[in-house]
């Protein structure tokens, strides 16, 4: 059997209506209790599942299916963003991951409503589409730098659960991941990107500003949570102070998510003795 999950860590991870922010431990490793190194090994398996979950995925797009799923991926700076799409979604076939990153809007994307930027790079069918932030930064940096009127932003939630609605009804798993790092932690990681010249091109000195709003940010984070976490759409929590606990439990979600598709493989849509038959012919 070997070590596995105590609980399934979607229903550990899920903010329902009780979720409280501050009572998250970030150095905590729920539903799991054995430690690094197991879980390293562990992951090698997973990745395994995942990848042939994926492909049964990418399989039935190209036949016609309209299913796909949307990662989302929101954390503060050195969160462990880069890290879940290295080490999760490097485990399975780039063919079938379409991912996208939103940073600060280009002019281009500045002159469009702000969904415009985020439809563009919508998973096709088939696919596992990984944002490395998203549409969420709408009511994270943009209310924190007061970046457009209160009244506006206020209305963004109902508008971003509308907007996960309407992926969920035509045919994509919306998980939602929020990465969350302690102060601390934090701290460790962006003094090792000021102090190794391999990580300088991670750090960007705006850090420090977003550093400085902490207490913003994470009310505004607790905010995002409780008012747009919807069982179509849920979001899941994850503390991220060790790496690989985090990419552990997304790596289990994603599972999770293609699993509950429950794909078979696609029929042939030919006729199989009679193409075996035209083969042999030509042996
Ligand atoms: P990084 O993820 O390190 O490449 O940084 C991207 C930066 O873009 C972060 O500082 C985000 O806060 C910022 N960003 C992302 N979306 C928006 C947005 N809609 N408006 C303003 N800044 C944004
Ligand atoms: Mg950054």
């Amino acid at each position: 059997m070997g070590a596995h999950w105590s609980e399934p860590v979607a229903r550990l991870l899920r903010v329902g209506e009780d979720f409280d922010l501050p009572r998250v431990d970030r150095s905590a490793t729920p539903g799991w209790d054995h430690g690094k190194k197991k879980a390293e090994k562990f992951m090698a398996k997973r990745g395994k599942e995942l990848s042939e979950l994926q492909e049964r995925l990418y399989a039935d797009g190209r036949s016609g299916g309209n299913r796909s799923v949307l990662l989302v991926l929101q954390g503060l700076d050195t969160a462990g963003k880069g890290g879940i799409v290295r080490h999760v979604l490097g485990m399975v076939d780039p063919q079938g991951v379409a991912l996208a990153s939103f940073g600060v809007p280009t002019a281009e994307e500045a002159a469009h409503d702000h969904l415009w930027r985020i439809r563009r790079e919508l998973p096709p069918p088939g696919r596992i589409g990984v944002f490395d932030r998203s549409h969420y930064e709408q009511v994270l940096v943009v209310r924190v730098n007061g970046l457009e009127p209160p009244e506006v932003n206020d209305s963004r939630y109902a508008e971003l659960v509308d907007f996960d609605l309407e992926l969920a009804a035509t045919g994509t798993t919306v998980i939602k991941v929020a990465l969350m790092v302690s102060y601390d932690e934090q701290f460790e990681r962006l003094a090792e990107r000021l102090d190794r010249p391999d990580k300088y091109w991670k750090y960007s000195p705006g850090d420090i500003d977003t550093r400085l709003d902490w207490d913003d940010f994470q009310a505004a984070y607790a905010e995002m949570l409780t008012r747009t976490s919807v069982p179509q759409a849920p979001w899941y929590v994850v503390p991220a102070d060790h790496k690989w606990y985090a990419r552990l439990a997304v790596t289990e979600l994603v599972i999770e998510a293609l699993r509950s598709l429950d794909l078979g493989w696609p029929p042939a849509d030919f006729d199989v003795e009679t193409e075996k038959r035209r083969l042999a012919a030509t042996h």
